[in-house]
């Protein structure tokens, strides 16, 4: 494919995806195959010689569509969205044009600069203290990485380091194997499962704490097992705190949580995966009171800021920290500014080397959106929760499950007329306390983009 085939088959590929998204409504949003369909669709091999463009793309329709799950359909409520949008999706063409692989400063200066200022730009819309911004002389900052799982694990072992070292400094003849077997992490029984993995990947004893009765953790708990832990000789260094569970977007009392860990040495991590992207709204603002006492945050713009998938924004309130915790210098990364403390070699902030320029997409939607059309998107997405739940509440057979605080609504069958069964549970609210409970389901409430267009 030369530059003039490109500059064609690019503008098709265009009015592909807009047919594709004016139409996906039309589609059926899971699709109807069972496993192993693909393979006796295609060869067993790649073929030795070129195929041709058309033949290529009639198999898109072939092979492929009839085995996507449709998540940008109006009718998907599984899970969490994943929003895309147009400025998002051209900013992801230029980088993918551009091709540069970030790891440091100098391997790409405006891939780094421009995300350590739209991380910045990011934070100021959250209204996030200024300790986590860069731009501010602060010790903090921010960063991309791929996902939450990888924002908690990064935090996690940074957080392990910084008490590893601590420990030491006091008592230089103990082992670090012998340090790490006494470590202990907490999260709540409703963090996601990523948080018990970090755990896992970590090395770490990871306590999984229990809520109160609106699935919250709160204070209390938390200092209770760091007595009993405490007790037994452990180390507890790490606690991850969730804004909008992936269960039932409950909240965990990060008022509570906060000072504790302040006043008992442990890394607040906070992961608001979903719900990060509203508290951009002043009138949800008020769930994020207490993220001043936490050591990293995070939360997704690729779930609901309308920048395509991967985009997970981290900010820290110590650089050295976290780059303290995964330094090294080989020569071959090494370049002349990397002390000058005035750059960020992105490298030290996560696991892999390489990175993508993915702040490109995200300066696309935050410029063509405008803080007010984003806010505009999740208050809608708020709204359509809001009026599911009161149609809900008008059916004597169903009741909701939780608050319903942002675009996530849960409701089941009445007890009374649901026979006495656990068999379908998507969830672990069930299980709470002696409630006997029917299968509770979830929908996610989010608005496409694209319906948005058509209105
Ligand atoms: C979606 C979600 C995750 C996982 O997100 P990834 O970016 O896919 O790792 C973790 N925590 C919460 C609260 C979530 O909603």
């Amino acid at each position: 494919m030369d530059f003039e085939e490109f500059r064609i088959r690019g503008k098709e590929m265009v009015d592909f995806i807009i047919d594709y998204l004016k139409t996906v409504e039309q589609r059926p949003v899971y699709p109807a195959v069972q496993p192993g369909y693909l393979r006796p669709l295609i060869p067993d091999s790649a073929p030795q010689d070129p195929d041709s463009y058309e033949d290529l793309m009639k198999d898109v329709e072939r092979v492929i569509m009839p085995g996507v799950t449709h998540w940008q359909s109006p009718h998907f409520h599984a899970y969490f969205p994943a929003s895309i949008s147009f400025p998002g999706m051209l900013g992801d063409m230029l980088s993918g044009a551009i091709g540069c692989i970030g790891f440091t400063w100098a391997a790409s200066p405006a891939c780094t600069e421009l995300e350590t200022v739209m991380l910045d730009w990011l934070g100021k819309m959250l209204n996030l203290p200024e300790e986590f911004l860069a731009g501010t002389g602060s010790e903090g900052g921010g960063v991309i990485q791929s996902t939450a799982s990888e924002s908690t694990l990064v935090a996690l072992l940074a957080a392990k380091r910084k008490m590893i070292t601590q420990v030491q400094a006091n008592n230089p003849d103990v082992e670090e194997s012998m340090i790490m077997s006494k470590l202990v992490a907490y999260t709540s029984d409703q963090s996601h499962s990523s948080v018990e993995r970090a755990g896992l990947i970590g090395g770490t004893k990871m306590r999984k704490l229990s809520t109160d009765e609106k699935f919250s953790l709160r204070g209390e708990t938390l200092k209770q097992a760091l007595e009993e832990d405490k007790a037994l000789g452990l180390i507890p260094f790490f606690l991850c705190a969730t804004l909008g569970t992936t269960p039932s977007c409950s909240f965990d009392n990060i008022m509570e949580l906060g000072p504790i860990c302040n006043s008992e040495n442990i890394w607040m991590h906070i992961d608001a995966a979903y719900a990060g992207s509203a508290f951009i709204c002043p009138e949800f603002r008020p769930l994020l009171n207490g993220v001043e006492f936490s050591n990293s945050f995070n939360f997704n713009p690729h779930k609901w800021l309308l920048v395509n998938f991967d985009c997970s924004a981290m900010w820290v309130k110590k650089r050295s920290e976290i780059i303290g915790a995964f330094k090294m210098d080989p020569l071959y990364l090494k370049h002349d500014h990397q002390d000058s403390g005035v750059i960020t070699d992105y490298r030290h902030w996560q696991i892999p080397l390489g990175r993508r320029f993915r702040s490109l997409k995200m300066w696309f939607v935050l410029r063509l959106y405008g803080v007010k059309g984003l806010q505009e998107f999740i208050r809608k997405h708020v709204n359509l929760a809001h009026e599911f739940e009161s149609l809900v509440r008008q059916d004597e057979r169903f009741e909701v499950v939780g608050d319903v605080v942002l675009g996530l609504v849960c409701f089941r069958i009445k007890l009374q007329q649901s026979s006495s069964t656990d068999y379908l549970l998507p969830l672990n609210l069930t299980k709470k306390k002696n409630q006997q409970a029917s299968s509770t389901l979830r929908v996610s409430f989010y608005c496409t983009f694209i319906s948005q267009i058509q209105k």
